[in-house]
Order: structure tokens, then C-alpha cells, then sequence
């Protein structure tokens, strides 16, 4: 297993929309175990492949640790995931995310969603997730169609944000995890 650096947000491989997964092999399941590890390096609770720089639809969630039970579920791995059902009851949460260093914003999501996608052994199933692991899910399904949740603001929220974001373009936010810079450079984790 390896822990792999995260792609910063303004990448553009996280502008564009990843492709299906074809192919359930051995590579697939290396990939995901390095998808997990890389996550919980980063104390994250959910990566999203193109994170990672591979444009594949691929994401892994884990918020067994969360405090509250309704929020909590064991690892899973989520491939060519796709969200069939929203609630009509929408909830704000903040949010942050491994790609967008040192931003946390308010989101609004549907509470309640039905998620359709396969296991790593190609096994078509789908399940109702709620609260946190809904939210999760549905940020990193955002990431596998290009979308980062910034992009979810209200737009006086997003004009607030504005410096902070380009400061993060810029890079000047460290982490404590390798990161990959929008110019394509390696960053060392910080101290
Ligand atoms: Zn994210």
C-alpha cells in the first residue's frame, strides 16, 4: 500500500469529469487500498480518485469515527457511483475537503439520498445514506463530475471566500500531507 499525494483543487484534473471504471482487477483493488490509505493519512473521510490524479470514477468514505451514530458508517468503496434519489429536505453542514487546504464553508444538501454503484468485486447494489455519509457521498460524486464545493456557496458566500481562494490557487496554504500543486508540483507535507 502506499499513500499517494493529493491533488490541490485547482488542479485540472479535478475540473473534469472522471471516466468509468471497466475493468475489476487486481490493479482496481490495489488502487482502492492505496485510495484508503491515502485517506486516512490525511485524516479525511472521503477521497475521491481524481484526487488522487486518476480521472476515474472511483471514491471511498468512511465515517465510522464520527461521534454521532446517525453519521456513522464502516469503509466503503464506491465505484461508478450515481445518485438515483435526493430528499426534498435539504440541511447545511460544514464542509472542508483534502483538495482545498484551510477552507471551511457552510454547504446546503439534500439530507437523504439513494446511491446506486458496484463493489470491488462487481457487484451492482444500492443503499440509502443520511446525514453525514450522505453529505460525504454526495461531495465526492461532486468530485467525480468536476465539481468542488465551493462551486455549492451562495454566491455572497463565494464573493466573501474570494481571496482565500486565490490564495489557496496560489498554494500558500501548507499541509501536513504531499500535495500536488496546480501547476503540477510536488509538495512536501509541512511540519
Ligand atoms: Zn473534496
Amino acid at each position: 500500500m502506499a499513500v499517494l499525494p493529493i491533488y490541490n483543487c485547482y488542479h485540472p484534473v479535478l475540473k473534469k469529469k472522471t471516466n468509468p471504471v471497466t475493468e475489476f482487477n487486481q490493479e482496481l483493488k490495489d488502487f482502492v487500498n492505496n485510495l484508503y490509505e491515502t485517506m486516512y493519512e490525511a485524516d479525511g473521510v472521503g477521497l475521491a480518485a481524481n484526487q488522487v490524479g486518476e480521472s476515474k470514477s472511483i471514491i471511498v468514505v468512511d465515517t465510522s469515527e464520527a461521534s454521532e451514530a446517525k453519521d456513522s458508517h464502516s469503509p466503503i468503496v464506491m465505484i461508478n457511483p450515481v445518485i438515483i434519489n435526493y430528499s426534498d429536505e435539504i440541511i447545511e453542514y460544514q464542509e472542508g475537503c483534502l483538495s482545498i487546504p484551510k477552507f471551511y464553508e457552510d454547504v446546503d444538501r439534500p439530507k437523504e439520498i439513494e446511491v446506486r454503484y458496484f463493489d470491488i468485486d462487481m457487484k451492482e447494489l444500492s443503499i440509502t445514506a443520511d446525514y453525514l455519509f450522505s453529505r460525504v457521498i454526495q461531495h465526492e460524486v461532486d468530485h467525480l463530475n468536476g465539481i468542488l464545493f465551493y462551486e455549492r456557496l451562495s454566491s455572497v458566500r463565494r464573493v466573501l471566500a474570494k481571496s482565500k481562494l486565490r490564495k489557496i490557487e496560489k498554494g500558500d496554504y501548507a499541509t501536513f500531507y504531499p500535495m500536488i500543486l496546480p501547476n503540477g508540483t510536488y509538495r512536501d507535507p509541512a511540519e
